[in-house]
Formats: structure tokens, sequence, C-alpha cells
């Protein structure tokens, strides 16, 4: 990092300066480890995200809605999603599951305390990852971040936000005196844990990314403030539970909640969710199905009658596919549509860097007939415009050469070729711009396997006034090279 050690070895900086620097370089260096660590297959994040969907499901179809339906059938969904989270055994008045919570949690918290403690400790000692204690304590670690970026807040503040809200005619509190003895030492430990568990989950969130689309973590993805939305919206979920125990505004709950859904569907409509296709088709479909059922929800709570029959529930269940597989057509055509659009007309990064994602993954599945003749078309587009002389741009050889090559190695390095021309169009576009000179480092030492313009790009991207995540995105390639 070439700032943060540039502060720290002049002596003309304040100490509060110093400290400032210093602790973002701890802050930078387990994140960057823990990313180097994470063993994540898609398969285990797309489990983790399926559950997270479940507990976002649980509010919409909750039992507690004196509207919604009431049969011995509309059970089943309840009962398959009412183990994601703990809002249901706190609802019962359940104290074993309440207290076995809140001693994981606490017990936790402290283990990630010592953790990141053993870590540093071992940091300054010999700064190096050599000692088999550190590495268990990251790979522990790391675990535990995957699970706080995924499943693990909603449960977490629920119990703790639970503890903090003693009320008399809560269930959970049977038999207990609030804010005395007993609840009041459980108070104070809900207080420490939630003070190691704030910080941590919002840097998880914010730090424990990869930006670079040829990243091998199922979680790379572009920037997007999404993923620290919906943890907003878990503290919110918790924090609204926590004080309504009866659940008394429902009608109000459940239309801000499918406004919130609607929300966060246009957001992702917008801005692509992961670079891994698989995973991303699954968080789509699964915030589709999460939408529709809060609007089936939202719907019902304005017929006043309370549905006794099945009928709302095969509605809710025949619907669910097909509002997921519309959804998924609507993102696919999007991003065809950003395939066939030219660099110059696009107005934003965020819409060049989407469109530059296209045509780079197009590019490697370049043997798919129907990938090369996008790529082809896009190829005939650009040279219709193209100012540059011959030997300037690619589009030229590229285009007199496409039919004769028979090396598919060989032609996915012209593509990528082709590819860089429209990258430099776009950062003389936007020169000053840290996402894109960021994406220009990852594809020249990725693609180009140009290790000293990547190096150079990060350079001029420390110097563009990256945003936090941006300079820990810097830091983590600059050492992962
Ligand atoms: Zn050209």
């Amino acid at each position: 990092m070439f700032k943060i050690t540039k502060v720290l070895r002049n002596p003309r900086y304040s100490w509060y300066t110093k400290l400032k620097a210093k602790t973002k370089l701890a802050t930078y260096s387990i994140m960057h480890e823990l990313l180097q660590c994470q063993l994540t297959s898609v398969s285990l994040f797309n489990l983790l995200l399926m559950i997270e969907a479940g507990q976002f499901l649980w509010y919409a179809i909750h039992p507690a809605y004196t509207f919604l339906w009431d049969s011995s059938f509309a059970q089943y969904p309840r009962d398959a999603v009412k183990y994601f989270q703990l809002d249901q055994f706190f609802r019962q008045g359940d104290q074993g599951v309440f207290y076995a919570a809140l001693y994981v949690v606490c017990v936790a918290q402290a283990i990630v305390l010592i953790s990141i403690f053993i870590i540093l400790v071992k940091y300054e000692e010999n700064k190096r990852r050599s000692s088999t204690l550190v590495y268990y304590t990251l790979r522990l670690l790391s675990y535990y971040t995957l699970l706080i970026i995924t499943i693990g807040p909603l449960p977490l503040f629920n119990t703790l936000f639970k503890m903090f809200n003693c009320t008399d005619d809560d269930p959970l509190n049977n038999g207990i005196e609030c804010y005395k003895g007993y609840n009041l030492a459980n108070s104070i430990m809900a207080y420490l844990a939630l003070a190691v568990s704030v910080p941590s989950c919002f840097i998880a969130q914010l730090l424990h990314i990869d930006y670079n689309p040829a990243s091998s973590i199922p979680f790379a993805g572009p920037q997007s403030n999404l993923g620290m939305f919906k943890l907003l919206m878990k503290v919110g979920l918790a924090l609204y539970t926590s004080l309504d125990i009866n659940f008394e505004n429902q009608k109000p709950f459940i239309i801000v909640y499918s406004i919130v859904w609607l929300f966060v569907l246009l957001w992702r409509y917008l801005a692509q969710a992961y670079f891994n296709p698989n995973v991303s088709i699954y968080v789509i479909c699964s915030e589709a199905l999460v939408f529709w059922a809060a609007l089936g929800t939202c719907l019902q709570s304005f017929m006043e009658k309370r549905n006794d029959d099945d009928l709302g529930v095969y509605f809710f269940l025949c619907g669910a596919p097909f509002a997921s597989y519309t959804f998924y057509i609507l993102f696919n055509r999007q991003r065809w549509g950003f395939m066939r659009l030219k660099v110059k007309s696009l107005k934003a990064v965020v819409q060049i860097e989407r469109h530059l994602h296209v045509v780079c993954e197009m590019i490697e599945e370049v043997h798919h007939p129907q990938f090369r003749i996008e790529l082809e078309g896009l190829l005939r587009y650009h040279s219709k415009s193209c100012r540059k002389a011959t030997d300037q741009c690619i589009c030229y050889t590229l285009a007199s050469n496409i039919a004769r090559m028979e090396d598919i190695q060989e032609e996915k390095k012209m593509w990528y070729q082709f590819l860089k021309s429209l990258l430099e169009e776009s950062i003389s576009m936007f020169p000053k711009s840290p996402r894109l000179h960021l994406q220009n480092a990852y594809f020249q030492q990725d693609r180009l396997q140009n290790r000293f313009k990547a190096l150079y790009e990060l350079m001029i991207t420390e110097e563009n006034r990256p945003d936090l995540r941006e300079e820990f995105s810097i830091f983590h390639y600059k050492y992962s090279l």
C-alpha cells in the first residue's frame, strides 16, 4: 500500500494520523488474509444464499398475519423456512432456545475478539503467517466472516435486541425479573457482544469483497452497496420484531416490506450481482421469490377477510417459479442489451463496466457459436466508427483474420486485445475514474499477463482518490500478485 506506508514512515504526521493509518493497515491485512484463505465453493455459497432468502421469506409469510392463509396445508411453506431463523422460537417463548442462542452469540464474539488479537500479536512478532496457530485462527475467522455476510446477522441481532428489550408480557421472560440479577448480568454480556458484532459485521460487509472478474471466489462481484443495504434490512427486521412483540402493525409492515423488496429487485436489475453466473442466477431467483411472497401477502392484507381455503397458498406456490423465471429472463435480456451498446454511447462508469464485463465473459466462451456471433457483431459495429489508424486499433487485423483463425487460444488473445482497446477508450472518457483503472489493472494481469502494467494501473487508481473499498482492493490485489 503506497499511501499508508508513506504516512507511517513520515515523522511529520501527528500520532493520530499515524494511529488511523495503522488501524487501517491492520484491518486491511486481516481482511486480505481472510480472502486469501477463503475456500468457499459455489454450492456452499448458494446454500447460504438459500437460507438467507428463507430468512427473508419468513417475514413475508409470517404466521402472525391475521389476514393470511389459515389452513393445515399453509403450514408446509412456513415449516420449510421456520428453522432458518430464531423468530418463531422467540415468539413461542422458548427460553431454552433463547438462552442457548444468547450464549452461542456471546461465545462466538469472544472467540472472534481473541482470534483477531492472536493474529495481530503474531503479526507484530514476525510479520509472517508461518505458525499453525495463525493458520487455523484465520481459517476459523474466514468461516465466521462468510456467515456474517450471509445468514449470520439476522439471528445474531435478533437474539441481542431481544435481550435488551425486556418486557413483562414477553413469554421469553417468564419467571425472570427485568433489569435485575440474572437478567442484568445477561444484558451486560449481550452489550459486550454487540460492541464486537456491530463493527465486525459492517467491516466484513464492507471489505470481504473481490472486484476482480477473474477471481475464483463465488461472492466476487462488481462494486455495489446492495450488500450493505441488505445488512441494514436485517438489523431493521431484528429491531422491529424485538420492539413489536405481538406483531400488531402488520399491514404497514407488509406494505413497507413489499416496497423494500421491489426496490431491491430494481437495484439488482440495474447492477450485476456477482461475476459467477450460477451465483448470480441463484440470487436473482431467490430475491424474486421473496418479493413475490411479500406482494401476495400485501395484496391479501387489503382483502380484510381471512382466507381460510388453500387458494392463497396455491397462488404463492404456483406463481413463485413463474415470478422467478420472469425476472431471470428480464435480467438476461438486459445483459444482452448491454452487449449491443457502444462504449461511446454509455454515460456512466457503472454501465461501461457492465458492458466490458459482458464482453469479457463472451470472449471466455468464444467457442460458443452464439457468443461468437455477438462478438463479431460488436466488432463490426465498432469498426464502422473507429477513427484510429490501422496500427493503433486491433479491430482491422481482427476483422480480416477472424475467419481464418484455428487456434482458440490465439483467437482469445486477439479478442482480449480488442477488449483492451475498448478499455482504453472508456478510460479516455473517464480518465479520473478509480473504478475503471482498477478494472484495467485486473485485466492487464489476468488476461494479458502484464504484471508491470497492472502495478502501474494500481498506482494510478490510488492517485485518483479511491474510496475505502477500492483502496482495500488495491491493497489486496497488490499483495496477491
Ligand atoms: Zn477500432
